[in-house]
């Protein structure tokens, strides 16, 4: 038998060749093109900031920067770090699924009217490991995340103490206190701001300010460790708050943890409709009003729903890619 013919290249026309010839010159060069165009923009805004400062901006300038300055900002402001330092806590399994919420957290955020910027501390261990096998290591592209090997009290220790949430949104806060920004030693006025979300905690988050860096655990541990962030939060001095769940859906008790992701999703909701009803009917799965009450009797007056975390396959993160 003759040998395959080979496939049959269809001869170019002269100006087709050209066409392509050209095609390749541009995308062989296309990154030395961008970065080009990127110097003379960073250029072009150096020259602007100089003038500024030199009160030689004309009035045209001046216009523009006025009309930027009232554009309204897609951006709450406020911060959301989640806690990663429970790697040596969890099963292996229970990796997996904070794995798994952490993309959900992401993709919901990515998918925000209104996103936080998004911190997780304390990168360590099988979660990293976890983490940089999924998605040849996806996590690292996260748009508006940023990863600490450190826990969270950098937040106030060293040079991140300058960055306060809400500083580059542009928003002012509303309920900023006195004492808050006028407290003498830096590191505990930042301590003010956070608060360390847990459903073991007395008191009840009445609402979210952009001024405030809220802290999220990043366990899945199906209720074995009560009390573990909240004893956590103390021993940091830092406050800690519970979703008003039990205010506001009467069927469920009030102490129900829930998934980091839920937790996060609840966050972004209330941020869009300023509403603690609506957001918690929207992310708490409907069949959970339904059984609340028999799940209650099983663990006291508690309701799991880690468990519906651990029942997401882990396509969660595949989808991320
Ligand atoms: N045993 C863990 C529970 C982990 S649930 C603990 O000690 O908190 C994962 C995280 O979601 C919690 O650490 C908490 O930050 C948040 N979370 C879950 N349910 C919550 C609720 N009802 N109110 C506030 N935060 C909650």
């Amino acid at each position: 038998m003759d040998s395959p013919a080979a496939p049959a290249t269809p001869a170019l026309s002269k100006s087709a060749q050209k066409r392509a010839e050209r095609k390749e010159r541009l995308a062989a060069t296309k990154l030395e093109r961008r970065a080009k165009e990127k110097a003379a923009k960073k250029e072009k805004k150096r020259i602007k900031a100089e003038k500024r400062a030199a009160g030689e901006l004309d009035s045209a300038d001046e216009a523009e920067r006025e009309r930027n300055k009232k554009k309204p900002k897609l951006e709450f402001g406020g911060r959301v770090l989640i806690d990663l330092g429970f790697d040596d806590k969890m099963l292996d399994k229970e990796i997996n699924s904070l794995c798994s919420q952490l993309a959900y957290t992401y993709s919901a955020n990515r998918q925000a009217s209104f996103p936080f910027s998004l911190i997780c501390s304390s990168l360590n261990g099988r979660t990293r490991d976890r983490l940089e096998a999924n998605s040849d290591a996806a996590y690292k592209r996260w748009v508006n995340t940023e990863w600490w090997e450190e826990g969270y009290e950098r937040l106030w220790s060293g040079d991140v103490l300058s960055v306060e949430p809400g500083a580059e949104s542009g928003n002012v806060p509303e309920n900023s206190s006195p004492e808050t920004s006028a407290t003498a030693d830096p590191a505990q006025s930042v301590k003010q701001s956070i608060v360390y979300l847990t459903a073991d905690s007395e008191e009840e988050l009445t609402e979210l300010r952009p001024n405030e860096t809220y802290i999220i655990g990043g366990i899945v541990d199906r209720n074995r460790y009560k009390n573990l962030c909240l004893g956590k939060a103390k021993e940091s001095d830092i406050r800690t708050a519970a979703l008003p769940i039990g205010r506001y859906l009467e069927n469920l008790p009030t102490r129900k943890v829930l998934t980091v992701n839920q937790v996060f999703e609840i966050m972004l909701k209330w941020v869009e409709t300023r509403d603690w009803e609506t957001s918690l009917y929207a992310v708490i799965p409907k069949r959970k009003f339904l059984s609340g009450g028999k799940n209650g009797e099983k663990e006291g007056s508690t309701v799991v729903t880690e468990e519906d975390a651990l029942a997401q396959s882990e396509v969660a993160i595949e989808s991320e890619a």
